[in-house]
């Protein structure tokens, strides 16, 4: 099969869909492969390595074109929309139901599209769930920073020190993204408290945090722990919704007033009521006096790391549909529950419910 990297070419994004090491195994199958130049540059592979590795350096019109799989990390922004075609199959993040326009250009096309978060193991999203480490980890990291001083922060150190109070992380939704943001905020010796509403994930937190607090969440405890904190991660999901606005307007007014409140859960709406997205270039708002840090995409600023687990999660899948798409979609359950958009037809029934007039 011929098989596709163009560049990334939306702003801030710096990953790439196939590594080289990737690249290696697809031309030891017999499968031919084109990367578009520059495209691995921001995540640490130069063309040269590609090449080594077995692949045909192109343009960026050349790779869509030549296609008949193509692999990429984000979804195709509007200039892409022409590249499209019934005989290319696409696997990359999508979120098509936040997007018509998108929607509208796979369906007219009649692309098959197969979307990474919605690629599905049981309970578990495979695909999304490394950006979730990754976000988690970032959430506590740029938390770290603007707690300093010259970041116009009230200059506390997140981290323990002997002899003085560490500050106080409280983390709001224990699944990927708050548990890595508590492995990282307990690492670094900080006074963490975590609030899980599901009763069994809140057990597995407490065999893994033995030197955080792990507590059920609810409205009460919610209004209990929110004047304690530094720093808040809001972390919650609630699959196929929007996220709880669990922390509201008049919360801001019981927070320190040098608080810190992280929105990780930001690209579905986020949990607090006053979170709005925003970018690495201006990531901290002030609503009532209190900062808010509400960047979008997180793993954007770390494309070499970023890169690489996103790509051990995709490469199984990305082998199987270099054998063949039909044989792929039809013995992986996994990878059929990724199926968006085929032959004109909406596969995905959550994209189907956010137009329902689209065929
Ligand atoms: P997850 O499903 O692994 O975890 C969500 C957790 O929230 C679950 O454990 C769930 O039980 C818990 N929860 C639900 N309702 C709750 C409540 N009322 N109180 C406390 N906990 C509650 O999801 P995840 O992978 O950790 O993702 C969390 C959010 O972060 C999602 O919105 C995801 O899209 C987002 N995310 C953002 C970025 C970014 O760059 N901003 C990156 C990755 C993920």
């Amino acid at each position: 099969m011929r098989i596709s990297v163009p560049r990334e070419i939306k702003p801030e994004e710096a990953r790439v869909g196939l590594t080289p090491t990737m690249v290696t195994a697809l031309v030891a199958e017999g499968h031919e492969v084109f990367v578009a130049e520059h495209a691995g540059e921001g995540a640490g592979f130069s063309d040269e390595s590609y090449r080594a590795a077995g692949a045909r350096i192109t343009s960026q019109e050349d790779a869509w074109a030549q296609a008949e799989l193509l692999v990429k990390v984000k979804e195709p922004i509007a200039s892409e929309y022409d590249f499209l075609r019934p005989d290319l199959t696409l696997f990359t993040y999508l979120h098509l139901a936040a997007s018509r326009s998108l929607t509208e250009a796979l369906l007219d096309r009649g692309t098959t599209g197969i979307a990474y978060e919605t690629v599905r193991v049981g309970r578990t999203l495979p695909l999304l769930r490394p950006m979730s480490e990754i976000a988690g980890r970032l959430a506590i990291a740029n938390a770290a920073h603007h707690l300093q001083h010259h970041a116009g922060g009230p200059g506390i150190l997140l981290g323990r020190v002997p002899g003085v109070v560490p500050a106080t992380v409280l983390v709001i939704g224990g699944g990927t993204v708050g548990e890595h943001a508590a492995r990282a905020a307990v690492g670094a010796g900080a006074d963490v408290t975590i609030l899980e509403a599901n009763g069994d994930r809140l057990r597995q937190l407490d065999a893994l945090f033995p030197h955080a607090r792990v507590l059920m969440s609810d409205t009460h405890r919610l209004d209990e722990e929110l004047p304690r904190a530094d720093v808040v991660v809001g972390s919650v999901l609630v699959p196929g919704a929007s996220a709880p606005k669990l922390v509201r307007r008049e919360h801001l007014s019981i927070v320190k007033p040098h608080a810190l409140l992280v929105d990780v859960a930001v690209d579905q709406g986020g949990c607090f009521e006053t979170t709005r997205p925003t970018t690495y270039d201006d990531p901290v708002y002030a609503v009532d006096g209190i900062r808010h840090y509400c960047v979008a995409n997180l793993p954007g600023a770390v494309p070499v790391t970023a890169t690489q687990s996103l790509t051990h999660a995709t490469s199984p899948y990305v082998m199987a549909l270099a054998r063949g798409v039909d044989s792929a979609l039809e013995n992986d359950a996994a990878l059929a529950a990724g199926l968006s958009t085929r032959a004109g037809q909406l596969h995905s029934p959550g994209v189907a419910a956010a137009f329902p007039d689209l065929p």
